[in-house]
């Protein structure tokens, strides 16, 4: 019997309804292939939704989200919206959305594809062969402790605060993630702190080392952030999986990602405890080239690669997607972003087209 999938499809703002329509098809020919079959539901978030109900995450975007296997996103906002309050913001729904799903690993993988090493600005040999995972703690840490607020001192001085704190039970589940997806990789872990400082860090890093217990498998290292953030650029192809805190992952996956230089080609998973995850590109809305057919839809192409992987656990349909990437760069189509000389530019459509051909 075909099993259904049920996928929610959130197209946003700008770019987002070109880069969703090619991921579909991909989807649903990768689909047919293998005899699974994709159900897909659409739903409003950010300027869309706030364009047709006012709140840029209508309750029924919500409930759609949580009651499918899994949810595409490609990106929200734009100029338009930018000068509401900001609970009436884009953002603010792709926000409430992550709460809501209570989606607390964000996954962001960072891997040079050896046909776009030119677009990155590090040298050949340092990036060559870069595979890395960022596992991002994303719902706790410093941009949600407390105390945090802008208050008077006695002087009447301002003094502005925010708290980083992380329970065991925080730490635990992160890592749980990570350890299990570094099992699915290279089976190297570094855990990334600030422990010489931080005590919250140091509670970080011991129950980091106390989770790996069940992994014997997976090798675990430690860095501290600031080395780690040396380390990446230096030399990044030490790196498998990391995993850190809100904060330092925050900033690391940015760094990661760059080190392939090319933002329409980044794709992103965020996972909860249990219920369905939400998978997207890095990249955000592109107002400046949306509605010209001039999108690299492969991020979002990628992001739904993900989710088959980490969301529906289909494997082998992850690797007819990325392969048939692989393929279609190999063959030299490029869209703007990524174009060099000899290549054929192509717009979205046409990359999506070839992308079909190929699969
Ligand atoms: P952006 O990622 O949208 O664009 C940055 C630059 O990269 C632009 O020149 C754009 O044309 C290019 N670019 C991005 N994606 C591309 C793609 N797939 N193909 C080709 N070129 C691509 O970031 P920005 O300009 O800072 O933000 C634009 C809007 O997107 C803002 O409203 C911002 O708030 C929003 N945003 C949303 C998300 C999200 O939905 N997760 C993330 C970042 C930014």
């Amino acid at each position: 019997m075909t099993q259904t999938y049920r996928i929610t499809l959130l197209p946003g703002d700008g770019i987002g309804p070109e880069i969703t329509a090619v991921a579909k098809d991909v989807l649903n020919a990768v689909g047919s292939q293998l005899d699974l079959q994709f159900e897909f539901s659409e739903a409003l978030l950010g300027g869309a939704a706030i364009d047709a109900t006012g709140n840029p995450l209508p309750h029924e975007t919500l409930e759609k989200c949580k009651n499918s296997d899994a949810v595409l996103l490609a990106a929200i906002g734009g100029q338009k919206w930018d000068n509401l309050p900001r609970e009436q913001r884009p953002e603010t729904g792709l926000l409430g959305l992550r709460a809501g799903m209570e989606l607390f690993a964000n996954l962001r993988p960072a891997t040079i594809l050896p046909q776009l090493i030119g677009a990155s600005t590090l040298k050949r040999e340092v990036v060559e062969g870069v595979d890395i995972m960022v596992v991002r703690e994303l719902t706790g840490g410093i941009y949600f402790g407390k105390p945090k607020g802008v208050f008077p001192t006695e002087t009447g001085e301002k003094r502005g605060v925010n708290t980083m704190a992380y329970t065991e039970a925080e730490v635990d589940r992160i890592a749980r993630v990570a350890f299990e997806i570094a099992r699915k990789r290279g089976k190297k872990i570094c855990s990334v702190d600030k422990a010489n400082v931080l005590e919250v860090s140091q509670l970080w890093r011991d129950r980091v080392i106390a989770v790996s217990a069940d992994y014997s498998d997976v090798e675990l290292s430690h860095l501290y952030v600031d080395n780690a953030a040396m380390q990446l650029v230096r030399a990044p192809k030490q790196f498998d999986t990391i995993v850190t805190g809100n904060l330092f992952g925050d900033i690391l996956s940015d760094a990661a990602a760059m080190l392939t230089g090319s933002i329409g080609m980044l794709p992103s998973a965020s996972l909860g405890a249990e219920g369905p995850g939400l998978y997207e590109p890095v990249h955000g809305s592109a107002p400046d080239i949306a509605g010209q057919d001039k999108a690299n839809p492969l991020a979002q192409v990628l992001s739904a690669a993900m989710m088959l992987r980490y969301g529906l656990n289909l494997p082998e349909a992850a690797d007819r997607i990325e392969k048939a990437v692989t393929a279609v760069l190999d063959s030299g189509y490029r869209t703007g972003d990524i174009m060099s000389e000899g290549m054929t530019l192509v717009g979205c459509k046409k990359m999506g087209e070839v992308l079909l051909d190929t699969l």
